[in-house]
């Protein structure tokens, strides 16, 4: 009977350890090919960190591209990065490769929080009922709810038509998220993924977020199939970093995926 009751309590947690969006760009319009469990919500933790990036540029006058900054892993006031030796020298682009919290929370002191979540708003269909008033904000934490799995779909895909205009600013944005595939968060994640599929992996970003004492980590990812039609692939799995998610699984969404979409 224990074992029973021990049993039935698992199982919400069990069906939640991992949820994604799988979607093909028709058009100027994402249809989703394949999803599961995409009702489960979390922080969306560094997903946040372009959109962060792009209020920058486009916001604050005193942002400029070439800015670095030195990440020493941990500041004076007890800051800490992710990565405990630091990333060194940081400019934008390699801080959204390697997802540098020191350099995000360097960079957003000072900003408004109601007018980045204004901007994410107006330009993003970010939620309406979400505030807070923690600067964590800029880096995806402590905002007032969780994000439904559909809401940071939905608000991916307005990342990317907006890195789709192509503009300076949208194409500063990009190379970060290139980047992270070539040398960063998604390096090792994307040699598999193109040595063990059809896949080209075109740009992405990792997520981790510790909000309820449970590391969980988000991928996303845009992807080319051989036909050259653009995918994206929202992926979540409970108890782990964004950068170390179940591969086998992720080629595995990505397979039957390709076999969905045609
Ligand atoms: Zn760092």
């Amino acid at each position: 009977m224990k074992i029973l009751i021990l049993i039935l309590f698992s199982l919400p947690l069990l069906a939640r350890e991992y949820a994604y969006v799988l979607q093909r760009l028709e058009g100027h319009r994402f249809q989703i090919v394949a999803q599961k469990n995409e009702k489960i919500s979390s922080m969306p933790g560094s997903l946040m960190k372009p959109f962060t990036a792009f209020f920058l540029l486009e916001k604050d006058p005193h942002f400029f591209m070439e800015k670095k900054i030195y990440c020493r892993g941990r500041d004076p006031y007890g800051r800490k990065c992710w990565l405990p030796k630091g990333h060194g020298w940081i400019n934008l682009s390699s801080a959204l490769a390697h997802s540098c919290n020191y350099y995000f929370q360097q960079i957003s002191q000072g900003l408004s929080r109601q007018e980045f979540l204004h901007y994410l708003k107006e330009n993003y269909a970010f939620p309406q009922d979400i505030f807070s008033y923690s600067p964590a904000l800029f880096l995806g934490e402590k905002l007032s709810r969780p994000l439904v799995l559909k809401e940071i779909s939905r608000l991916l895909d307005h990342l990317y038509y907006r890195l789709s205009q192509q503009d300076s600013v949208g194409q500063e944005v990009y190379r970060g998220l290139q980047l992270a595939t070539k040398e960063g968060t998604l390096k090792t994640m994307v040699q598999d993924v193109e040595k063990k599929s059809f896949w080209k992996v075109l740009a992405g970003k990792t997520g981790t977020t510790n909000w309820r004492n449970l590391s969980e980590g988000f991928v996303y990812l845009v992807l080319q199939d051989p036909t050259k039609k653009i995918f994206t692939l929202l992926y979540y799995e409970a108890g782990t970093m964004g950068g170390k998610v179940k591969l086998a699984r992720l080629l595995n969404i990505l397979e039957r995926g390709m076999k969905h979409g045609r």
